[in-house]
């Protein structure tokens, strides 16, 4: 297999192209990347989850983790993850499995209880909600805003994060728009971080809704894939210093640090804004799984312990993007069909191909045994208005089969453009 990019006619590229797609098709694949989920290598590292705490049930302070109480979470996990959110440590909420679930239930209580700090009322009676959606961005968000009738609103997303100019001009003049979903640090799924110019603007911008509120989504905290170990802006102080002290609620979780879905989560605000959460969470719930909180303290330690352990995951985590990398480079590099990123944290690669090709990148690799994330996918509605936005999560698949799949996917995106490109000379 050769593409030959630089000399060969367009018909000769897409013969070739062709024919490495039947071969590709003869090998009867069967490989799934549409998630972005951690390997059994990963889950292994935290392997000494499994037989924690042991018989110990004391928390660091004394607290007896099989009762009820302790409607914050364990302090010794709180002073943990203090320093990486940004929050500090008696407004950081330690909670149950799931920043999604928080996320969610942030919402819940916006629309359902009593007012959120600054509003005038609960969002289910206000005429109109609206969400600002960077994009691309994560699907799961956007489900969300689908769930509670939020409607959708996609900005576009720069190196730098949201583009400031065009959510200031919304949120100045529009009180319909009550929140911005950001995922600021090596962001699902194109793997930007916020600087500190856009952390700052968002602080400060004037916003028509008094109750305007930024779901920080820290997801990628501690996710580096380099030795840069990129910081974003501390939002909670930036938004406090602008004297708007309640706009940002802060999630993070361990999901992707020890086991994805039986980790712990937390949630980070303004005291008011605590507060807020801490009285309804405590309706639903009388407190947080303790003795998971336990078994992750005595496993992780301290703040240097979780950077030692994430030092693994990237050990595990490097290899595969660079193996993506290369094998992209090697079929499309000269060809113009597509560019990547290299992010430098996070779990996802997103790969841009001609407008309206991502479709049937998607189609193509899926009849090939390939199983992507579905095209659309990073756009609210699923509507990706140029179709070329293809999202690869490398974290799951063992690496000879990511260089399988990194040459498919590299094969079809190769069939799809230059059919169009033969599409457009016809
Ligand atoms: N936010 C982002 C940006 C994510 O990528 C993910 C996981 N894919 C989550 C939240 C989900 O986190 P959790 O398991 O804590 O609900």
């Amino acid at each position: 297999m050769t593409t030959n990019a630089g000399t060969a006619t367009p018909a000769a590229l897409l013969d070739q192209a062709r024919r490495d797609y039947a071969a590709l098709q003869s090998q009867r694949l069967s490989l799934d990347l549409t998630r972005g989920k951690p390997s059994p290598a990963q889950l292994d590292l935290a392997a000494d989850l499994l037989s924690l705490p042991g018989d110990r049930y004391t928390a660091a302070d004394d607290t007896d983790c099989r009762n009820y109480g302790g409607a914050l979470g364990l302090t010794q996990l709180r002073e943990m993850f203090s320093p990486f959110l940004h929050v500090p440590v008696d407004r950081l909420m330690a909670m149950g499995n799931s920043s999604l679930e928080l996320m969610h239930d942030c919402l819940v209580h916006a629309f359902l209880g009593s007012t959120l700090p600054g509003a005038a009322r609960r969002w289910a009676d206000e005429e109109r909600v609206a969400f600002l959606c960077p994009v691309p961005g994560y699907d799961r968000h956007f489900a969300l805003c689908e769930r509670f009738g939020i409607e959708m609103i996609p900005v576009p997303l720069t190196d730098d994060g949201p583009d400031m100019a065009v959510v200031a001009d919304l949120v100045r003049s529009d009180p319909g728009i009550k929140g911005i979903w950001c995922v600021p640090k090596y962001s699902n799924p194109d793997g930007t971080c916020y600087s500190d110019e856009t952390v700052r603007r968002l602080a400060t911008m004037p916003t028509a809704a008094e109750d305007f509120r930024i779901f920080w989504d820290n997801a990628y905290a501690v996710h580096h894939l380099t030795d840069e170990e990129t910081d974003v802006a501390d939002i909670l102080t930036a938004c406090a210093d602008a004297g708007h002290p309640d706009r940002a609620f802060v999630f993070g979780s361990t999901s992707k640090i020890t086991f994805a879905g039986a980790g712990v989560a937390f949630f980070g605000s303004s005291a008011a804004n605590v507060a807020w959460l801490r009285h309804y969470s405590g309706k639903r719930s009388i407190g947080p799984d303790k003795m998971n909180q336990l078994r992750h303290a005595l496993f992780l330690q301290d703040t240097e312990g979780v950077r030692r352990h994430m030092r693994r995951h990237r050990a595990i985590l490097r290899p595969k993007f660079d193996t993506v990398n290369r094998v992209f480079a090697e079929q499309l590099d000269g060809t113009g069909l597509a560019t990547w990123t290299r992010p430098k944290g996070g779990y996802f690669i997103v790969l841009s191909v001609l407008q309206g090709c991502a479709r049937e990148v998607v189609r193509l690799a899926a009849e090939a045994g390939i199983a992507l994330t579905p095209a659309g996918a990073t756009h609210p509605g699923g509507e990706d208005p140029q179709d070329s936005v293809i999202r690869i999560s490398p974290s799951y698949p063992g690496l000879d089969d990511l260089q399988r799949i990194a040459h498919g996917v590299a094969v079809c995106v190769r069939v799809a453009g230059y059919e169009k490109l033969a599409a457009r000379r016809a």
